[in-house]
């Protein structure tokens, strides 16, 4: 008998205090990633690129499914998801679903989510998009893949018969995740019942800079859970984004096995191994004018790229790209062969591309989002329609529209200003403005750690500066309201030791 399984997905990472909130259109028109796509045009849409429903796509062909698409989009993270945009993409995915069923049974469904998504009106955006599926297909087997940054809520752990989060931060691994998810599907479809399942909340939270799997703690705890998960069906490890303001925001595990108590001794044992290491995860990062300066000192007789992290203006994390902190430095500082990826302002890239080619403009540039612009006389040196196709590790093959680019030079300092953002993680964004990123004496990134996944690799050292921006390297930095009580937003803050 052919099964007959529904895909769709709807991914955001939202940030509550983020400049800019998350419209309709930005689901419509996201930068680096696919567009919005209702119904069969699904499949050609993620079709070779890296996102977790391509994965569970392919494993679904492969086992002769027969694949009902719904609607998939995904948005660059910013403020949190207006009402209209959840209702109208919600509405999109519901709609398809009662097609589906129209047309005959369903054996299951797969949802491509983030898990960091807030709604204006549904702080648990993901939660209440499940709550809507389940209203219809009931008991239906049905899994989800999630970035290991969600904000893992109850009410998805219960509304899922499994998910599975990527294992790495850079994210190498997103169709590997889709790929688990979808199998997960099909033997719970075969097994008729759910697995039994125990979900665990850590009560502090760990700081993006801290996240990341190539580095310790992290990758110690990556090995752990990959030791644990062998004797259980799926055990989600789930980091957090700590920019959220509700009750659930934080760091997360769930465990699905067949019996309870080997859930629970998954879940418990992970939790516990990720407890004992809170003091490991606490988080110190230099300014922008202590970060060039020491990367200026190190690119000094360097073969290779000093490479500085801009993370608190991670257009990945919520950042609009636009804040020019690091910029003001590197000209402070004369940074000559800096190469700064990106600033993101629509006006200041057609102001180029009216001067055209060799001009000199005068540029109020950046600062849209935050109102501290930098006021520069800019050499306009190369102007793009910014497409391209990612090539690096994360990316690969996602195709990137970023609207009309321009590479610029204030001085020494060469700036490759975009009209949509995309956070700074794969070198073709260079090579599209004809930089070469390995021959460049100071890489300056938009991105927290993604960038490490194609850049460490051809870096002399790696940086992480703390410019001022909304990603807050320390969270606990920001006027949240409405999260729960206990939980400490940094390692260690206010325990008795
Ligand atoms: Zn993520």
């Amino acid at each position: 008998m052919t099964l007959r399984i529904a895909v769709g997905g709807f991914m955001h990472e939202s940030h509550s205090f983020a400049p800019r909130p998350t419209r309709y259109m930005d689901f419509v028109l996201p930068g680096g990633f696919p567009r919005l796509t209702v119904g069969a045009g699904l499949f050609e849409a993620v079709a070779g690129t890296s996102v977790p429903i391509a994965g569970a796509v392919e494993v679904a062909q492969q086992a002769g499914v027969d694949l009902v698409p719904l609607a998939w989009c995904f948005a660059n993270p910013a403020g949190p998801v207006q009402d209209e945009a959840f209702e109208r993409i919600s509405a999109l995915i519901i709609a398809e679903l009662s097609r589906a069923l129209d047309a005959g049974p369903l054996d299951g469904i797969y949802l491509d989510l983030h898990g960091a998504a807030v709604a204006d009106s549904f702080p648990d955006m993901e939660g209440e998009l499940l709550r809507r599926v389940r209203a219809v297909v009931g008991d239906l087997p049905l899994t989800i893949s999630l970035d290991p940054h969600c904000n893992l809520t109850p009410k998805m752990v219960a509304l899922c018969d499994a998910l599975v989060p990527f294992r790495t931060y850079p994210h190498v691994d997103m169709r590997a995740a889709g790929a688990q998810a979808m199998r997960l599907l099909l033997q719970r479809i075969v097994r008729g019942t759910p697995w039994a399942r125990a979900f665990r909340q850590v009560d502090y939270w760990i700081a993006l800079p801290m996240q990341c799997t190539m580095m310790s703690p992290m990758l110690e705890v990556m090995d752990e859970r990959t030791r644990l998960a062998a004797g259980v069906a799926e055990l989600a490890y789930c980091f957090g984004f700590p920019y959220a303001d509700f009750w659930d925001c934080g760091v997360a595990l769930a465990a699905y096995a067949d019996t309870q108590a080997e859930a629970d001794r998954a879940a418990d044992a992970l939790k516990a191994f990720i407890d004992a290491r809170e003091a490991t995860f606490q988080c110190a990062i230099k300014d922008a004018a202590e970060s060039v300066a020491e990367a200026i000192s190190l690119s000094h007789g360097a073969r290779r790229p000093v490479v500085i992290a801009d993370t608190q203006d991670n257009p990945g994390g919520g950042g609009h790209g636009d804040t020019t902190g690091l910029l003001a430095e590197l000209i402070a500082q004369r940074a000559e062969g800096a190469v700064l990826a990106l600033i993101n302002d629509a006006e200041s890239a057609a102001a180029c591309h009216a001067a055209g080619v060799g001009a000199t403009v005068a540029l109020s540039l950046g600062g849209k989002s935050d109102g501290v612009p930098l006021a520069v006389t800019a050499e306009v040196l190369r102007l793009t329609n910014g497409e391209f196709v990612n090539t690096g590790p994360m990316g690969k093959g996602n195709p990137a529209d970023l609207g009309p680019c321009a590479l610029i030079a204030v001085g020494g300092v060469r700036v490759i200003v975009v009209s949509r953002k995309t956070q700074a993680y794969d070198q073709a964004l260079f090579r599209h403005v004809g930089i070469e990123p390995a021959e460049c004496r100071i890489l300056v990134l938009k991105s927290s750690v993604h960038f490490r996944a194609d850049f460490q690799p051809i870096a002399e050292a790696v940086l992480v500066a703390a410019a001022p921006g909304p990603v807050v390297a320390d969270p606990a930095t920001l006027p949240f309201q409405h999260l729960r009580p206990g939980l400490r937003r940094r390692p260690l803050d206010n325990v008795a030791r």
